[in-house]
């Protein structure tokens, strides 16, 4: 039989009308009925033609009197001039193109004579009435006779997502081309008869017609209630399928060792461990203990104290003979983690060296940037076995880092990670090493289950005892006695022995003629943001013309402030993605011991940098950050036993909508309460990342935020589905439309939030 859902549009529809489709993303006959309609137009009343208003959505039936095509000589471009008629009344109808070419289709079918419904909002030109850009239907030609095309005019008006040179309805038309022939056994079903009965759906085939070839609005919603649902499906039975392979996946047990480092250290810890910090080193402790792989993400608001969870695990692992990588997303976090465990180690951490205690270990750090000699000398000892721990980047995962026995990786911020990478390094294993994936952003329940959802999860809910409260200000960057009022506090921290970051969004200014708009659209390059999440102007709220001034940048503002009279003899560091590996740990080491006290630097400081006398924390342009990227900011401050201070220095004006991050971030430090907020205030393709919004995204129907219902009974059906069969023998279209829309390159996407 014929594979029709994979048969090539090009042959389909021909190569030329296939050409454009593909540009669309649509390269096959299931592609192209993946492109579900956007939205549905009202097909409106049908009118008589006497009887027109200005600016009403009319649909007529006519008769094609003329139509004739001509260049535009004032404008460049062409035109499309038709008249229709009811033999009475005319109306003329008008189509521009940049070039005749264009307009041809539009002139073979608007042939004199044809009868036709057209649809549209009646506009008026020269006091007369006209419809620009009318769709239309022609009789003989898209409906047999006037009365289906009436019923065709009273159907919904699928307005599909469409290109300049593929307008809506030459999508329409193509789809029709490719569906109307289908068969039920053309287009296999991936939602098993079971859970189609239980969930009150019809075949797969039937939800294409209803979103394609709606009669009423009734259906396509069935359609799309359906379609949505098989996205959560799929996804899910991946998902299950994944945690069911790990499962039986064999990892080396690593029970606890009596008198080994684990115990020395929490004997000589300088605090008491939280509750939470407790319950969930109890639960890790537990299942590294057994012989299938760990799985878990360790949730906790930032400063929950994550790092000792996950050192208090690798030591067991190092007890047992193990070895234990840590992950970080950058060089700066992968050299501060070395140095926070072989900190909290002390001598533990000192194997094989003078003075080192008995059992100890070694924290190998291994970046791509070290020297040769110090990353021959990690690379040894990761080899060897000697490094019971080994810190890194993404470097850790080239070919040539090999582990002596590697029973666990943390990854710390996972969001930085694909799901590649974590492969590749669970491969340096004999057996796969559990894994603890760690991030202080806080997840819904819902993104957790969609793009964590092969892994279980732990929640550190509590801060440390004797953490210091934080204060949020948010300052009108208009106001020069405000701003003067910042650097006179940030002097004042510095007087008392405390450090003050100065968050920017971009590296460097715009060149003088650019002008302030060019400043805030040039901000979301990479070139000269680092990394900043920037939310775009129409996403901040100001809308796409707001004036605005430039955003400020680290340059432009160290400058300043190492001039700036408050701050007279205080050294201002630098800090941000474009300096020497070498320079970066040179700024970082200048601030934490105090001999550069304030840091101006982009959100390179985001991620988990620790410096407990660090007490405020300025962000310039703050309303244009996400709220999430605020809270790691905030995180950065108030980790020692002084108060910390945030101030969010924002343009905008009070009470507007792009004020409301803001606003939110003075109100309340509850992570799970800005993660809230965050979602309400941001689109789909930033929750998921950008593999998930761009096309070539498995989700077009699923909303994660929004359809947390769905995802629970897809959840609840893909476990049933995936505990009978777990290789989907007896579920071959869904074993195939797995393949078809996770293949291993796409999976990568379940990783990212
Ligand atoms: P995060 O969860 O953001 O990674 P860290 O692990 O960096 O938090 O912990 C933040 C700080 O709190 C560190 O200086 C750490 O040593 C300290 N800390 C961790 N646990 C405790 C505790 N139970 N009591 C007091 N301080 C703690
Ligand atoms: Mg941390």
């Amino acid at each position: 039989m014929i594979d029709r859902m994979h048969e090539p549009l090009a042959k389909v529809l021909g190569a030329r009308s296939a050409a454009p489709l593909a540009a669309l993303g649509a390269e096959d006959v299931g592609g192209l009925l993946a492109h579900y309609p956007r939205r549905y137009g009202d097909p409106g009343a049908v009118s008589d033609l006497a009887r027109l208003a200005v600016g009403e959505h009319v649909t007529v039936v006519a008769r094609v009197a003329r139509a004739t095509v001509r260049k535009m000589h004032s404008r460049g471009g062409a035109l499309l001039q038709a008249v229709v008629t009811d033999g009475r009344h005319d109306l003329s109808l008008t189509f521009f193109a940049k070039s005749p070419g264009v307009l041809r289709h539009h002139e073979d079918r608007l042939k004199p004579g044809r009868m036709g419904l057209f649809t549209g909002v009646v506009g008026q030109y020269r006091g007369e009435r006209q419809l620009t850009h009318p769709d239309y239907l022609i009789i003989g030609v898209d409906a047999e006779d006037e009365e289906s095309a009436l019923l065709e005019a009273s159907r919904p008006i699928p307005i599909y997502p469409a290109s300049a040179k593929t307008p809506s309805w030459r999508v329409q038309r193509a789809v029709r081309t490719v569906l109307d022939p289908l068969a039920e056994a053309d287009v296999p079903d991936p939602l098993p008869e079971a859970v189609r009965e239980r969930r009150g759906f019809g075949s797969r085939l039937a939800a294409l017609r209803d979103v394609h070839e709606p009669f009423d609005e009734a259906q396509w919603r069935r359609g799309r209630e359906r379609l949505r649902y098989e996205e959560a499906f799929v996804l899910q039975v991946a998902l299950a399928q994944r945690r069911a392979r790990a499962a039986q996946e064999e990892a080396t047990a690593r029970p606890p060792v009596a008198g080994g480092l684990l115990e020395g250290f929490d004997a000589d810890l300088p605090f008491t461990l939280t509750r939470g910090q407790v319950a969930v080193g109890q639960e890790i402790a537990v299942e590294i203990a057994q012989p299938r792989p760990m799985q878990r993400l360790l949730q906790g608001e930032v400063g929950s104290g994550k790092t000792v969870v996950a050192l208090r695990a690798m030591l067991q692992v190092v007890d047992a003979g193990g070895q234990a990588a840590l992950l970080a997303p950058t060089e700066v976090l992968a050299a501060q983690h070395a140095r926070t465990l072989r900190a909290l180690l002390g001598d533990r951490a000192a194997g094989g060296m003078l003075g080192g205690a008995e059992q100890a270990t070694r924290v190998a750090l291994l970046t791509g940037s070290a020297g040769a000699a110090a990353r021959k000398e990690a690379l040894l000892d990761a080899a060897s076995g000697a490094a019971g721990i080994v810190v890194g980047t993404h470097a850790l995962l080239s070919e040539n880092v090999q582990f002596a026995d590697l029973g666990l990786v943390v990854v710390d911020e996972q969001h930085r990670f694909g799901v590649e990478q974590r492969d590749a390094l669970r491969a340096k294993a004999r057996t796969t090493p559990h894994l603890l994936v760690m991030t202080a952003t806080p997840i819904p329940r819902t993104v957790a289950m969609t793009v964590f959802g092969d892994l279980e999860t732990s929640t550190l809910a509590e801060i440390p005892a004797g953490r210091s409260p934080i204060s949020t200000v948010v300052v009108p960057a208009g106001k020069q006695a405000w701003m003067a009022r910042v650097w006179q506090r940030v002097r004042e921290e510095v007087d008392a022995g405390h450090r003050a970051y100065v968050v920017c969004a971009r590296i460097e200014p715009d060149p003088p003629d650019a002008g302030g708009r060019a400043g805030a659209s040039g901000a979301s390059s990479g070139e000269t943001s680092d990394g900043a999440d920037l939310l775009d102007l129409a996403e901040a709220g100001d809308g796409p013309g707001a004036d605005r001034p430039p955003l400020r940048a680290v340059l432009e503002v160290a400058e300043e402030l190492a001039g700036a009279p408050a701050l007279a003899g205080v050294r201002v560091g630098v800090l941000h993605g474009r300096l020497a590996p070498a320079e970066k740990d040179a700024a970082m080491a200048a601030f934490a011991s105090g001999e550069a006290p304030v840091l101006v630097s982009t959100t390179v400081v985001e991620v988990g940098v620790d410096v407990p006398e660090a007490t405020v924390m300025v962000v310039l342009d703050a309303d244009r950050f996400g709220l999430s990227q605020l809270h790691q900011l905030r995180g950065r401050v108030g980790r020692g036993s002084a108060p910390g201070l945030c101030l969010l220095v924002s343009v905008a004006e009070p009470g507007a909508p792009s004020a409301r991050r803001v606003e939110t971030m003075a109100e309340t430090t509850d992570g799970f309460r800005l993660a809230a907020v965050d979602l309400e205030l941001r689109s789909e393709g930033d929750v998921l990342g950008a593999a998930q919004s761009g096309r070539g995204s498995s989700l077009r129907l699923l909303r994660v935020v929004t359809d947390a219902a769905v995802i629970e009974e897809a959840r609840e059906d893909a476990a049933v589905v995936v505990a009978d069969d777990p290789d989907l023998v007896a579920h071959p279209a869904l074993a195939a439309e797995i393949a078809d829309r996770l293949d291993p390159e796409r999976e990568e996407f379940l990783e990212r939030a």
